[in-house]
């Protein structure tokens, strides 16, 4: 069986999320989507969303040591055995560093790294499309689109530098239909 221990991995706008519905459902493994606790958490106002918040409504990477203590306690729960899709994480070089670590510690290894590459002029025209749609803070603002835009250069694209050597990272072109770039994704894993 192909291995189901997944990253995916993409600017902002690359269409991580849709693609990661669909791909745990075929999979059957669950969806670890850091932007998507975050959310869950603002919207409860636990004590870590109020600290999240702040760093999202900016377009700002939320600090390392918040992001991987709940990565680390999601990853040692039971369902993690089947497999997983880390949708958003890791996103700098010392949360993949972490990441390691975590995976050695749990006996896990990493099976796929697939990355979705989107130019950044359609990046900039998803995002402020989604902004009308969904109304998420974090998209409605042209300038805090730009930030996560920057931070994505500046911290998580060097993530892919740090893979490269270590994994097989595998890259998607994400331009073209949710179903067309779902059976790139596909045949990757296979
Ligand atoms: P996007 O669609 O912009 O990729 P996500 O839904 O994945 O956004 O994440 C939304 C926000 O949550 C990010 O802009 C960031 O502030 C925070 N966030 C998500 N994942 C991480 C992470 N791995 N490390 C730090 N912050 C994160």
């Amino acid at each position: 069986m192909p291995g189901k221990n997944i990253i995916l991995f993409g600017p902002p706008g690359a269409g991580k999320g849709t693609q990661a519905a669909r791909l745990v459902e075929l999979l059957g493994v669950p969806h670890i989507s850091t932007g998507d606790m975050f959310r869950y958490h603002k919207k409860n106002n636990t004590e870590l969303g109020k600290k999240a918040q702040v760093f999202m409504d900016k377009g700002a990477l939320v600090p390392d040591e918040i992001t991987i203590a709940m990565v680390k306690e999601r990853l040692s729960r039971a369902d993690v055995k089947q497999g997983f899709l880390l949708d958003g994480f890791p996103r700098s070089t010392p949360q993949a560093e972490a990441l390691d670590t975590i995976l050695k510690e749990l006996g896990i290894k990493l099976d796929h790294v697939i990355n979705i590459a989107v130019s950044d002029v359609e990046i900039m025209k998803r995002l402020k499309g989604r902004a009308e749609i969904e109304g998420r803070s974090d998209d409605a603002d042209p300038a805090v689109i730009q930030n996560r835009i920057n931070t994505y250069k500046n911290q998580s694209e060097p993530c892919l530098d740090y893979y490269r050597p270590r994994t097989v990272v595998r890259d998607i072109d994400g331009m073209g239909s949710i179903e067309e770039i779902f059976e790139r994704i596909k045949i990757v894993l296979e």
